[in-house]
């Protein structure tokens, strides 16, 4: 494991102004925080951030990158919190050990290759600052390099991921070296098998061609010098992965030197570099169609260089890279390279030079990360205001859903599916039971449960922040409400035919939809139960000679069964008289959570036990009164409104319904609390409570909403009521 000194040592050959202090302190506290951890090789736990902060040296970071590096990993594995590190450490180092806990939670996610593009969004998205991402691909580095340790069953998860987001994200930030060895790490034990045979066919040539590398090497050196060229030429073996790469994209077989060796010429400037191309293509013959300028047009991530392939010493294919300096080391370490660590060697004038190129370079980088997409905010110093505006959550199973910023779990279950929307009612965000109405966060695991059947509340419709939300919303309360108007509409029609005694069938039905100017049975049925077309009309549309007896609601009263058979008595009130015939059945009536569009009569309500008629109102559905309410009287001449129904409560689903009481009391300190007191003691839910008028001298006049399950229920709670000595009396509303 590497030695304090050591570490120190590392960044002084680069950065003689480094700050000792500081990197003895982070040393010594993460090497308290981590203990005694061991990582799977059996090693202490320390060597692991040690080396990755090794890996950062190599790439010349600054002072609080080579830090970060060191704690990466003690918020999240240790006793260690973000309040400590900004104490000691500051809080610029405090943000990018916080940006790598949060990025190392995402690890714990299993991913698949199809996401892999909105996962490197996510990691852009929660680091903010682009050196947690360079520690965090060292991180990643260290940790392929030691893979063999891990179990073979979690090798190939680690190299695919590795593989799908961290190698890209390294080659899109310029950084090859990065990019080539992660990839190379994978491949190992994503296809141990492809790689041992690419293994083994280049050690194989490699023999077979001896000191040919060395030869052309010096060659090509000597060439250079004759033409007084300053020259760097190095021979490089290919790595197995982009021989795999090459070999599966052009489905051929490597056999030649050319096929595994690249050779590098690197020169102090640009000019040098075309020269060299100059003298290279007179000496030897070039291979038509290999030429590429990558210095007049770099790629998109800043990547320069000149390539092509000659036929050269040795009648061997040679393929070349002309460069600078500056070029290879930014072609290799990328973004990395650039102004991240600030070179203090240098005059101002060129440190200064090359900070405004480097913030150029990030600022393309950026876009280049983006693809497609359109970041309005730029790049402000090293921040990555990228993706500002969205948030990236997770299945349960893993699966990554990309969202607007605002978004909740309804628009994450419809992002989803439109079915694990519009059946949601309820969710866990991390393991925790949040309203789904909540704000999404970065990373955060959402599960919906659902109910089949559910019908998503209208109210959602004005709270989602996704279209797709939104018209699903729309579609499907639409559609329940069609549902319950059909439904409505069904029994009424039914109960029509029977009541006339003619035969009904949907298929009569559908022969009169013309002479009903509708064009499907639903369309009908559902304007039968919003009210705008009348049963009777219906039944004559399919028998024309049915003669429908239109008479007053009175009139009705007296002549046909059910609840035609009352009797108007004295004043106001509707008697009940006992148990009359009935010509057809009744619409059974459940509550408000049945499947009819039902509600109860606005004033005094309605409760299981009392007698009922339904009112229909369009485009309301059924509102239902006790037979007795002195309400009804105002329907008494439009008999086609008047439904018979009948009550049917599933004892299974116990639902409240809504009454109306009427008080008289005395006027002194504590009534009202006596009165909730005892409703509540009985079981009732007290909706409202409101004083309605002054009674005579002392008294008040108290109206109270309750909800109760049934008419003995709300006996029971009036009998108490009265029992009581500030009650003077109490009556039903409309009851
Ligand atoms: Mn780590």
């Amino acid at each position: 494991m590497m030695r304090q000194y050591e570490l120190v040592e590392r960044v002084k050959r680069y950065n003689p102004n480094a700050d000792e202090a500081l990197l003895n302190r982070a040393y010594v506290y993460a090497m308290k925080a981590h203990g005694s951890q061991k990582r799977a090789s059996g090693d202490p736990y320390m060597s692991h951030p040690l080396e990755v902060a090794a890996i950062l040296t190599e790439l010349r970071l600054d002072d609080a990158t080579i830090v970060a590096a060191v704690l990466h990993d003690t918020i999240e594995d240790t006793e260690a919190t973000r309040e400590e590190i900004d104490t000691l450490f500051g809080h610029e180092i405090g943000a990018l050990v916080e940006g790598l806990t949060k990025i190392k939670k995402l690890d714990l996610v299993s991913k698949k290759a199809a996401q892999a593009e909105n996962l490197r969004k996510l990691l852009l998205a929660i680091a903010d600052d682009v050196r947690v991402l360079l520690v965090k691909l060292a991180d990643r580095l260290h940790n392929m390099r030691t893979l063999h340790y891990v179990p073979v069953e979690k090798r190939t998860r680690i190299a695919e991921e590795t593989l799908d987001i961290y190698a890209p994200l390294a080659g899109r930030m310029g950084m090859q070296e990065m990019r080539e060895e992660l990839e190379d790490l994978a491949f190992r034990h994503f296809s141990p098998e492809a790689h041992a045979m690419i293994s083994a066919r280049l050690d194989e040539i490699s023999e077979r061609s001896g000191p040919v590398i060395e030869e052309i090497e010096k060659e090509l050196a000597t060439k250079l010098a004759q033409y007084g060229m300053k020259a760097d030429v190095k021979g490089r073996r290919k790595r197995a992965y982009s021989i795999w790469k090459k070999m599966e994209r052009k489905s051929v077989s490597f056999e030649q030197l050319s096929d595994i060796f690249g050779f590098r010429v690197i020169v102090p400037d640009v000019a040098a570099c075309y020269a060299v191309l100059g003298i290279v293509h007179t000496t030897w013959p070039s291979v038509p169609g290999r030429f590429k300028d990558y210095i007049s047009t770099p790629k998109q991530n800043d990547y320069r260089s000149l390539h092509t392939t000659i036929i050269g010493p040795g009648r061997q294919r040679v393929e070349l890279q002309i460069r600078t300096q500056d070029q290879d080391r930014i072609n290799e370490y990328g973004i990395a390279a650039h102004a991240l660590y600030k070179d203090n060697r240098a005059s101002d004038k060129s440190a200064l030079a090359r900070e405004s190129r480097a913030y150029e370079w990030l600022r393309r980088t950026v876009e280049t990360l983006a693809e497609g997409d359109s970041p309005e905010e730029f790049l402000e110093h090293t921040k990555l205001e990228l993706f500002h505006d969205q948030v990236f959550c997770f299945t349960p199973k893993g699966r990554l859903i990309a969202l607007p910023r605002g978004a909740t779990p309804i628009d994450f279950a419809y992002a989803v599916h439109t079915d694990v929307g519009n059946t949601a009612v309820g969710c866990k965000v991390n393991g925790r039971i949040v309203p789904l109405l909540s704000e999404l966060h970065n990373g955060d695991e959402v599960e919906i449960s659902r109910a089949p059947g559910q019908v998503p509340p209208a109210a959602w419709e004005s709270i989602v922040v996704t279209g797709k939300a939104r018209a699903a919303i729309r579609r499907a309360t639409r559609a329940a409400v069609r549902k319950q108007y059909a439904g409505l509409g069904r029994q009424i029609v039914e109960r029509a035919f029977e009541r006339g005694k003619k035969a009904y069938s949907d298929e009569k039905l559908k022969a009169a939809l013309p002479r009903l100017a509708r064009t499907s049975l639903d369309d009908v049925l559902a304007a039968v139960g919003r009210g705008e077309i009348f049963s009777g009309d219906v039944v004559k549309a399919v028998y024309p000679d049915y003669k429908d007896e239109k008479v007053t609601g009175v009139e009705a009263n007296r002549t046909e069964g059910g609840w035609f058979g009352l009797k108007k008595a004295e004043g106001l009130v509707f008697k009940v008289p006992g148990a009359a015939p009935r010509t057809a059945p009744s619409i059974p009536i459940r509550g408000l959570n049945g499947d009819l569009p039902v509600r109860f009569a606005p004033n005094g309500g309605a409760v299981p036990g009392d007698r009922i008629v339904g009112i229909l109102t369009p485009g309301e559905g059924i509102t239902i009164y006790p037979i007795q309410s002195p309400a009804l009287t105002a329907f008494d001449d439009q008999p086609d409104r008047w439904l018979d129904v009948r009550w049917d409560i599933d004892e299974a689903v116990p639902q409240r319904f809504p009454a109306q009481l009427s008080l008289t009391v005395i006027n002194e300190p504590g009534t009202l609390a006596q009165i909730a007191q005892i409703i509540g003691d009985n079981d009732g839910n007290i909706d409202s409570i409101s004083v309605t008028g002054r009674g005579a001298a002392d008294f008040r006049e108290i109206t109270i909403d309750v909800e109760v399950w049934n008419l003995k229920h709300l006996n029971g709670i009036m009998n108490q009521l009265k029992q009581r000595p500030v009650v003077s009396s109490v009556r039903r509303v409309n009851g």
